[in-house]
């Protein structure tokens, strides 16, 4: 199916791309088109205006600022997946971009427009939720930055303003994190039936901080606060872990589809948080 008409522009500066968003009625900012040229065309998203930001410069980097690395907003997946600074700093988020979709995806999606899309089952958002990253959002009214705990609001429903475009990512340095995932088709490279990503502070016997995030579960990614208090202050070990990942859907309301009852997402759940901790902790 085709789209209704829209009218395209592809600015090539931040403040023209902001200009472009505020002076329309709905418009969508357009990056790697990986899930904005489907929902069109199946009419489910019907933009007035599309604001292609690809050509604007400097956004396809990934850079080191000191005490934590910045992640533009045409970083596709794979490049994200491969970079030195990201698997060494957020090696989550790169797991979590590896696994994503096929190569064709990862070679157009992009890692902002993943987090901006904010799909329950989407790979990324667990990732920058366990990362304590936060995201940068520019308009013509400024630049504000959006914590990930804030950031995730409902199913494809981001804290980003209509007029807002995400420019970045910034992901803290520190800690060791990973991410596990079960995908759809059994393997990794299809949205997850239930993935975690799990960041930890810890050494000599001890985990002193700790955050735990899942995606495919619940109507939006989230913080599994009981279960980061559960692994925070215990020896790491095999039955903090256990009791950990007991918590992996405290206080939220699991899922039901065709792919799993919500007894089996909710197995799932602990299963992925437990895999997770596990190869953070070894
Ligand atoms: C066949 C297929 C398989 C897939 N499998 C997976 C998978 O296994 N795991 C997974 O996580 N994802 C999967 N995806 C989704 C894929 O990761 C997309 O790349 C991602 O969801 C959106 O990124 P994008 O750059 O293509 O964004 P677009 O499609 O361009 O945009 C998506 C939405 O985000 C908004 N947006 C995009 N960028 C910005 C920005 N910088 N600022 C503000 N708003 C913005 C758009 O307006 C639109 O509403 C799959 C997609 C396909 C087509």
């Amino acid at each position: 199916m085709y789209p209704p008409n829209f009218d395209y522009v592809a600015p090539t500066s931040l403040d023209e791309a902001c200009a472009a968003l505020a002076g329309a009625d709905n418009a969508k900012v357009l990056s790697g088109g990986m899930s904005l040229i489907p929902l069109m065309k199946m009419r489910l998203v019907r933009p007035t205006t599309v604001v292609d930001i690809s050509r604007i410069p400097g956004l396809d980097t990934i850079t080191d600022e000191g005490d934590h690395i910045r992640i533009g907003a045409m970083v596709r997946h794979a490049q994200t997946a491969s970079d030195p600074l990201v698997r060494e700093h957020a090696t989550a988020l790169a797991e979590a971009a590896a696994a994503t979709a096929d190569a064709q995806v990862r070679n157009q999606g992009t890692t902002c427009g993943s987090i901006a899309h904010a799909d329950v089952a989407a790979d990324q958002p667990a990732a920058v939720l366990a990362l304590g990253a936060s995201m940068v959002a520019a308009s013509s009214r400024g630049e504000r930055e959006i914590p990930a705990s804030d950031f995730f609001v409902d199913t494809l429903t981001s804290a980003l303003e209509s007029d807002e475009i995400l420019t970045a990512i910034k992901v803290p340095k520190g800690g060791t994190s990973v991410y596990r995932k079960l995908g759809r088709r059994g393997g990794e490279a299809d949205y997850p039936i239930a993935a975690a990503a799990v960041w930890v502070d810890a050494g000599n016997g001890s985990v002193s901080d700790a955050r735990i995030a899942v995606t495919g579960v619940s109507s939006k990614p989230y913080l599994a606060a009981a279960a980061a208090d559960a692994i925070r202050g215990s020896d790491g070990g095999a039955a903090a872990i256990d009791e950990a990942a007991g918590h992996a859907t405290d206080d939220v309301i699991v899922l039901e589809d065709l792919y799993a009852t919500v007894d089996y997402r909710t197995h799932l759940a602990e299963v992925y948080v437990k895999r997770a901790l596990e190869a953070a902790l070894a």
